[in-house]
Parts: C-alpha cells; structure tokens; sequence
C-alpha cells in the first residue's frame, strides 16, 4: 500500500520516548500502585460550571455547524484577555480559534511554511514540535539549548540555524523543563528572528503558570507583533484539556489563511464548547489561579524534598507543571534512570531523552498527582538517587 510520503514523514526519526508512560498505564490497569509523574494533565476534571454552560448552550440549540474562525463573541473576549495581559492591541480580527492548541500550532505552521522550507524549534521540545513541522513537508530543525543555561535559548544558535528557515517555534513557560524566558532571552530571540527574517511563533499555553517574575509574551516586545503568531489554548489555564479549545493570535492575513485550512479540515470548535469557553474566560483571573495552584505547592515540595539531593540538581522550575531533575551525577542516562525508578521504586517519570538531546541525562517529573502522594514520590526519588552514587 502507497502511503503519502508527506504523512510517513511526520514520524521522524526522534526516538519515540512513550516506552515508560505506555508501561506505567499498563502496570497500573494490573492494579498496580504507581506513582505515576508523567502526564501533563491536571489531577482536577473540568470544573462542574463550565460543564453545566456547555450543556446548557448544546440544549439552547448551540449544536449545528460552526464555520469560520470562531463565534464573533468568544474572538473578540480571547482578544480582550490577550490585549490585557500583553498590553498590544489586539482586535477580533487577530483570532482564529481551534480545536486545541495543537491544531494551532499544526495550523500556525501550515500558514507560513512549505515544502522545502525548514522550520526551527528548540530543544528540549514538547514531542509534538518536530512532528507538527514535519507535516507540512518542511524540514525540523532543533536549536540546542543548554543544562547549564537553564535551558534559555542563546541568540547565536538560532542564527547559527537559521539559513533557509522561516520560523521559530519557542514555548514559555517550557514544556519540559519548567522555565520561563526572562526579558533579556527574549529580547536576543526577537533580535535573532528579526536579523533572519523568521516568523516566531510562541507556545504559550502555560501563560498562567508562572511562579516566579511574570509572563512575558515576545509579541509584546518592539517591532514583533507584525512577526508573531502566538498559540493559546483554554486546556492548561482552565483544565478543559478534552474540550479541545485553543486559538492563535496573529496578523489579519495569517488568520484569514488558516481560517481557510479550518474550512478545509475540521469546519471549526463545536458552538457549544465555545459558548463553554466563553463562561470559563468570564470567571477571571481567579479561578484560572486556583487551576494552577496545585502546581504552585508542589514546586514548593519538590525543591523542599530534592534541597538536600547529592545526585540531583534540580533547574528551578519557574513556571508550567514540570521540574526537570539533571541527574547525570549518578552516571545514569535519563532512559536508564527513568526504568530503574519504574522498576524498583514503582515511580514512573518522562526520561530527558525523549525531550530532545540537550535533555539526556535528566528526567522529566510532571506534578500532576494529589500533594500527599507527590510529597512521598519526591522523598523516594530523591533517596533512590542518593543511594545511586559512588
Ligand atoms: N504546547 C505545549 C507546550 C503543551 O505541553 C501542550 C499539551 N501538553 C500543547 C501545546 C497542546 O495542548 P492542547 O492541544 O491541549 O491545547
């Protein structure tokens, strides 16, 4: 059977890195108690209000075809929350929303690269980046960025990649590693794109999980906002992640082109989870800081567990729902550390290698289990490490 090469294409040549969560799922169904720190998804369902303007807006008739970019009402409250929190002027006419942040960013790419071109992310890399550039035709190109930087992505690798490239994804607050681009990392990224003539598009879908300094979206900062397609998305703001409601943010003729690819793939978000996301946005800051608060204590109880770590160096998770532990002290790669944990301590965590290899040699921890079990998690990781050196 023929198969597009387009589509065969988007797999790549990453390793796969699921190896651990597929087994934990699987230990777990066999009634197995497993500390299981790998999904990036809330421990709290969507909230019972939210579910109850969903119902209440499918039974008012909300349930027919929604074309187009998204309700006039829920683009022009997403483009108030953007111009409110960034301080850029931000119009109805900037949104499009989709089904998820995923598809924005799958769309955000297909608008502005094609066949032949190369498009750049940094790494470590949310596993769908590579994958999500490849599916366009365009080639994945990693821009390395450093353990021992924190992870900050450095202006002088970007341009050192940037030859034939059209894009740069970025993603702050970071999935993986828990780090959030402070204002003078910004400032070199948006130099870089500027002197390559790239598009930037920036994942922000972490916006309102920021422990420490504050967020801070590049399309805000001079001479950016004609060059950045942002990504949104209401499943890690307000725990709607099977709603599948996202959006991007953009200049008008990038919204237009991929309101053209939504007539084209999914016809647009349901009315009904619209009108859903639209009471969720009403609520406010609020309720969005009670969604990420969970997250905020448990950073809290992993830098208390792993202070007195010999094996450990934790890089301080300044926002998102992750730490990422550098354990190359105990001589382990990230892959033989994460199995050994599963093995013996039944702690299933994301080994680094599966983030891209400047993440070898660390592990991935997500603190999405309830505070008592997380604590107890953390204790023995940090004590399995330990026992682990010479
Ligand atoms: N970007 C990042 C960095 C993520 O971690 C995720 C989900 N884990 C997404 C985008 C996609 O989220 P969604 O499609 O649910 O909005």
């Amino acid at each position: 059977m023929h198969l597009a090469p387009r589509i065969a294409h988007i797999a790549g040549t990453d390793g796969d890195g699921w190896g651990i969560y597929y087994r934990t799922r699987e230990m777990i169904r066999a009634g197995e108690r497993v500390l299981n720190l790998t999904i990036g998804e809330h421990d709290v369902k969507t909230d019972a209000a939210i579910l109850t303007a969903m119902h209440g807006a499918a039974m008012a008739g909300h349930t027919g075809y929604t074309f187009g970019a998204g309700l006039p009402e829920l683009r022009a409250a997403i483009a108030g929350r953007v111009q409110a929190r960034t301080g850029v002027a931000t119009r109805a006419e900037n949104i499009v929303v989709t089904p998820g942040g995923q598809s924005a960013l799958f769309s955000a790419h297909m608008a502005l690269l094609d066949r032949g071109d190369t498009g750049l992310y940094c790494a470590p890399f949310y596993p769908t980046y590579p994958g999500t550039i490849r599916a366009t035709g365009a080639e994945a190109v990693a821009v390395a960025t450093r353990s021992s930087h924190d992870f900050q992505p450095e202006a002088a690798a970007i341009l050192a990649a940037a030859s034939g490239a059209r894009t740069l994804l970025i993603n702050s607050p970071n999935n993986p590693t828990g780090v959030i681009y402070g204002r003078g990392t910004l400032e070199g990224i948006a130099g870089a794109v500027r002197e390559a003539d790239l598009w930037l598009i920036s994942d922000e879908v972490y916006d309102t999980q920021v422990w420490e300094s504050a967020h801070l979206s590049p399309r805000a900062l001079p001479g950016m906002a004609e060059r950045t397609v942002v990504i949104g998305s209401m499943s890690k703001s307000h725990a709607m992640t099977g709603s599948r409601l996202g959006w991007v943010v953009a200049p008008e003729a990038v919204v237009e082109a991929i309101t053209l690819l939504s007539t084209v793939t999914t016809y647009g978000v349901p009315a009904f989870i619209q009108h859903a996301a639209l009471h969720a946005l009403a609520q406010g800051e609020g309720f969005e800081a009670t969604i990420a608060d969970p997250f905020r204590r448990r950073r809290e109880i992993a830098a208390r567990a792993l202070a007195g770590s010999q094996a450990i160096r934790a890089i301080p998770s300044a926002g998102a729902m992750y730490v990422m532990l550098d354990i190359r002290a105990t001589g382990l790669s990230g892959n033989a550390f994460a199995e050994r944990l599963l093995e013996e301590e039944r702690i299933a965590v994301m080994p680094g290698e599966s983030f891209g290899a400047p993440a070898a040699g660390h592990c991935r921890v997500a603190m999405t289990i309830p505070d008592e079990d997380f604590a107890e998690a953390m204790a023995r990781l940090a004590g399995f490490a330990d026992r682990l050196l010479p």
